[in-house]
């Protein structure tokens, strides 16, 4: 699931360009071109404009490899990096799963500032060099260098800010993290922190924009961005805080918090041809099936038993015979935790589990449906009941809450056992 045009691969990592980023490479070459045309009067229009395209280009390579600095180190850590995408904030690389210690979470944040402080150093370097030993050469090539070097020290400051999505976020939430032994600690007020930033950026670049404050004597364009960018943190800092408590709330329930007795029992001496006749009366594919005879379970049946067994058979076969035993059936205890009950779900293949008691009886069944429900309870949002049928009918989770994936990201920060969770980053212009 990826948008965008498909432009090559780096390091075995795909590269994406986003529609939005072809409006930003327009708007940067205009935006430096006209500036650049009223700054330089020998300047021709081609030349100003042209020297604005390139720098445009420049700026994206530099944030290319910024994103390759995450990248790296996150291979070197062992995980898979997914993509990068440059788009109109800038570039993100998605990795498949979040370092599973803060020290690595916080190696793979700071990566990416220090490749763009070093490019600021190289291009000063370069520029002091060309002054030195080439004074000649063409303005154009000056004015570009300059821009790009200062553009670096700008990307590497502003993803330095200590609020989710940027790179000081992260490394905020692995220093929480480190400090608190818990994850989802740094991962909360990472986020409250990216929120809180969001605001403020969104309210300088405003009050910038209707002309209160100038920031450092920045275009009026820069407060209008700054408008744009604190949004951006915002919704990211929001959905990672959501994030967050829908992980606090799995690992507040177990089994038994989420079971329902949504199930029936068949005494194990009817045949089938009286299942039969009952399942024509009512088969309900939500529920549960179990048979037991004797006093004990002898395990589930379903309708599918109809198909397997030849009707003539149906007299002679009594339901015990057909029931697939309880410890065959995917099966949690009541105390296993939330996320591991999801987890075998998933990699069960089936859309239920039976909850079993210490002494081997059935005590309640989960689909995912009651998953979901208990979740909204807990996070105290109310799910309706006819989205709820729809989950236990369809057996998907909504698409605005995969909780299998949430479940892998618990379990894995746990040190049990994946999640696209963003090295992400936002940059910022300067004329
Ligand atoms: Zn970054």
């Amino acid at each position: 699931m990826q948008s965008g045009w498909r432009i090559g691969t780096l390091f075995k990592i795909p590269l994406f360009i986003d529609p939005s980023w072809f409006l930003i490479v327009a708007f940067l070459t205009f935006q430096n071109g006209s500036i650049w045309q009223q700054r330089y009067e020998t300047w021709t229009p081609t030349m100003a404009y042209g020297a604005g395209f390139i720098m445009a280009l420049l700026l994206f390579a530099s944030v290319l490899l910024h994103e390759l600095g995450h990248s790296l180190v996150a291979q070197s850590k062992g995980i898979d990096v997914t993509s990068i995408k440059l788009f109109l904030f800038g570039g993100v690389a998605s990795i498949e799963k979040e370092p599973q210690k803060p020290g690595d979470m916080f190696q793979v944040a700071i990566a990416g500032p220090l490749v763009s402080v070093f490019l600021w150093i190289f291009c000063t370097f370069i520029v002091a060099l060309l002054l030195k030993y080439a004074p000649t050469i063409s303005p154009v090539a000056f004015v570009i260098l300059s821009s790009i070097a200062s553009l670096n020290l700008t990307l590497t400051l502003f993803n330095l800010i200590p609020g989710l999505p940027l790179d000081g976020g992260q490394m905020l939430k692995a220093a929480i993290w480190k400090k608190s032994g818990d994850y989802l600690t740094g991962a909360h007020w990472a986020a409250r922190s990216g929120l809180w930033l969001g605001w403020i950026i969104s309210i300088v670049g405003f009050s910038d924009v209707l002309g209160l404050t100038s920031l450092l004597g920045l275009p009026e364009v820069v407060g209008f961005w700054g408008v744009l960018i604190g949004w951006f943190m915002r919704q990211n800092a929001v959905s990672a805080d959501r994030l967050t408590d829908v992980q606090a709330a799995l690992l507040n329930l177990d089994a038994q918090s989420v079971m329902t007795r949504n199930y029936r029992v068949f005494d194990g001496h009817q045949t089938l041809r009286q299942f039969a006749e009952e399942m024509v009366l009512k088969s309900d594919p939500t529920v549960a099936y179990f048979v037991a005879s004797d006093g004990r379970y002898r395990g589930l049946v379903t309708a599918d038993v109809l198909q397997t067994i030849e009707r003539s058979l149906w007299d002679s076969t009594k339901l015990e015979d057909v029931a697939q035993p309880l410890q065959s059936i995917p099966h949690v205890i009541e105390k296993t935790p939330l996320p591991e009950v999801i987890q075998q779900m998933e990699r069960s293949g089936n859309d239920r589990i039976t909850v079993l008691s210490p002494a081997g009886a059935v005590a309640g069944v989960i689909d995912r449906g009651d998953i979901t429900r208990a979740v909204g309870e807990k996070l105290g949002f109310g799910i309706s009941s006819t989205l709820l049928q729809q989950i236990k009918t369809s057996g998907d989770y909504p698409p605005g809450l995969q909780l299998g994936r949430i479940a892998d990201s618990v379990l894995e920060f746990q040190g049990k056992n994946a999640i696209g969770v963003t090295a992400e980053e936002v940059k910022e212009e300067s004329a």
